[in-house]
């Protein structure tokens, strides 16, 4: 049963990697596109977070940063003072060098003692820059296996959130164990969901900078969600670098810049005045929800 007088939760969760990133036959790591190059760029990442930081500040929206631990050295050293910068937003991890976990493009699966030293290594760096601890993880492409979540649980994570689940009648964007796996990891899963024609969307906005589809798709879904997910919480997220170069790593003419960077501040400002639904960080969502959950089972008991 739904509570009807709580919120729809929305969160902005951004992955902070190499622009136009992609995995590559025969090695771990990913490459900026056109991979033939053989290197990472981290421009466009730059001018996107910055802005986006730039409206995260005028909408007063706290997010969720799930930082590559590369991208953030890289930027680091660069002279941006990323600590600052994420003071009020949640820190979390998006890998090493965005890794192809699960071998799917390297044709390299990796093997658990690696998994086990790549999270942990991730996890302590950014733990490092940023102070503070990390309890919440992404997958390059979103991928996991088994042996991708139990090196998360032996790392000292608490959540995930690389699951996409279909938002409806069995899921209503509550937290889940990952019991499929094997573990007792949380889930914070991505909801996919279907437009008015029926074609099933994702919460990854890129699709609106790469004009297939428009800000207003993703506010109906989340005035819909809005009605059958209250008290859940739907996650957008959205890549810094998509503002300013497209998947191929071709840069966008500065109207298309201009026009993404609309769109994206359309859908910042419409949930942050939307009525029965409350901006929030993943951990702290996550935080909210074990506290009720566990008051839940006492009075049950
Ligand atoms: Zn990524």
């Amino acid at each position: 049963m739904t509570d009807t007088g709580e919120p729809l939760y929305v969160a902005i969760s951004l992955d902070i990697d190499p622009d136009a990133n992609a995995a590559v036959k025969g090695q771990y790591d990913a490459l900026s596109s056109p991979v033939r190059h053989g290197k990472i760029s981290t421009d466009a990442c730059k001018k996107g977070l910055q802005k986006i930081f730039e409206l995260l500040d005028i909408y007063t929206i706290e997010s969720t940063l799930f930082y590559e631990a590369r991208t953030a050295q890289i930027l680091g050293a660069e002279g941006i003072n990323l600590p600052k910068l994420s003071e009020r937003h949640e820190v979390a991890c998006h890998s090493l060098k965005h890794e192809d976990f699960l071998g799917k493009i390297s044709g390299m699966p990796m093997e658990e003692g690696i998994v086990e030293e790549i999270i942990k290594e991730a996890k302590g760096i950014l733990e490092k820059i940023f102070a503070r601890n990390i309890r919440g993880f992404r997958a390059p492409y979103t991928r996991v296996n088994h042996t991708v979540i139990k090196a998360l649980e032996h790392a000292g994570f608490q959540y995930d959130s690389s699951e996409t689940v279909s938002l409806g009648a069995t899921w209503a964007g509550k937290p889940f164990s990952l019991n499929t796996f094997g573990s007792n990891l949380l889930e914070l899963a991505l909801p996919s969901f279907l437009d008015r024609k029926g074609k099933k969307m994702s919460s990854y906005l890129w699709t609106i900078f790469e004009d297939k589809r428009s800000s207003h798709e993703y506010i109906d879904a989340v005035l819909w969600a809005r009605e059958l997910a209250k008290g859940g919480l739907f996650l957008f997220a959205i890549h810094p670098w998509h503002l300013y170069v497209n998947s191929q790593g071709s840069p966008f003419r500065k109207e298309q810049v201009n026009k993404n960077l609309k769109n994206f501040e359309y859908i910042l400002s419409q949930i942050k005045q939307m009525q029965g639904v409350q901006v929030i960080r993943q951990d702290t969502y996550l935080e909210n929800w074990l506290k009720l959950n566990k008051s839940v089972k006492e009075t049950k008991q």
